[in-house]
């Protein structure tokens, strides 16, 4: 029984994980039609990540046979870096994160997580490895402390409160009718963009992956809430390989550098000043974006594609 039980425990362990992934990603990519047809490999490996190298090389990606989405993607993003994707609405921003978390499988060329291709070892042990804080998060019909503690199921009370304290919403949970233990989802309390997007940073805080993919959330936030999410979104990316769909200008600005996506190409690529001076797409794109919104904020439907 004894030796049952270590295998077994950890299998819940992993179980949970997937299906937590799961319902985040099904959430962040609305893919609730769809059903993948992915498989492990015979000899997928688990492996331990500890870098967090990540490398799309001469990537070619369709989701049909009459359209090519992506075409030649090559970039590689050290351990602690943090890369953002710019570029139109329909470039190929979001599929090139889909890919790397391997919900669908490329057509040529390869991702590799720390050298190792990502066919090669075990959806859950890749999934374990990359968290992801979508635009949109689902919160469970349960109390708050839970919501958090998707992140890692194991996670003590103690280290729930702090990822909530990392991520800004410890406050707000205290001024709740009963804390941490109110009722959030369908069912309970409404939370706000904003506030759900903190609840997916600290579950990812707990998760401590060592790559994150993040989406921006555009129009779900004021301008006021989406400055002050600024400071939790640098924290949960802190020390770790990011890759963030970019839309705040303080993301785009600081990156290690930025990949200008057009018609599923990567058409440039740098760091904000370098790409501004360069006078292309991107520094178009930046000009377009000041005029339609002079007062420096970003309202709906202008800050989208950058
Ligand atoms: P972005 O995130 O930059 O707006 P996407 O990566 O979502 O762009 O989409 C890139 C292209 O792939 C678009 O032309 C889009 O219509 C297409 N696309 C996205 N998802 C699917 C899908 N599930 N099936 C077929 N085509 C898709
Ligand atoms: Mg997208």
């Amino acid at each position: 029984i004894i030796q049952l039980n270590t295998p077994l425990a950890a299998f819940g362990t992993y179980y949970t994980t997937m299906q937590i992934n799961l319902i985040d990603m099904e959430n962040m990519f609305e893919l609730f039609d769809e059903t993948p047809d992915i498989y492990d490999k015979n000899d997928a490996t688990q492996v331990f990540i500890d870098a967090g190298n990540v490398e799309f090389d001469n990537v070619c990606f369709g989701y049909s046979d009459e359209k090519e989405t992506l075409k030649n993607i090559s970039f590689k993003v050290g351990p602690g870096e943090t890369y953002a994707l710019v570029g139109p609405s329909g470039s190929g921003k979001s599929t090139i994160i889909r890919l790397l978390f391997r919900f669908y499988d490329i057509q040529s060329g390869s991702i590799t997580l720390d050298g190792l291709n990502i066919t090669d070892m075990t959806q859950e042990c890749l999934r374990r490895h990359i968290g992801v804080v979508p635009q949109d998060t689902v919160l469970f019909n349960d109390n708050i402390r839970n919501n958090i503690r998707y992140g890692r199921v194991t996670a003590t009370d103690e280290e729930v409160n702090e990822a909530a304290e990392s991520a800004d919403i410890h406050h707000r949970i205290l001024s709740m009718p009963d804390q941490y233990d109110t009722h959030v989802g369908e069912r309970g309390l409404k939370l706000s963009g904003g506030e759900k997007q903190r609840v997916a940073i600290a579950r990812t805080i707990l998760k401590a992956p060592n790559v994150v993919l993040l989406d921006e959330a555009t129009s779900a936030l004021d301008t006021n809430t989406e400055r002050n999410i600024q400071a939790s979104l640098a924290r949960v990316c802190a020390g770790r390989t990011s890759i963030v769909v970019a839309h705040r200008l303080s993301t785009i600005v600081s990156a290690d550098c930025i990949l200008v996506l057009k018609d599923g190409e990567i058409v440039e690529r740098g760091r904000h000043e370098d790409l501004m001076s360069e006078e292309g797409v991107y520094a178009t794109m930046w000009m377009d974006q000041l005029q339609k919104s002079p007062q420096g904020g970003s309202p709906e439907g202008t800050s989208k594609d950058i």
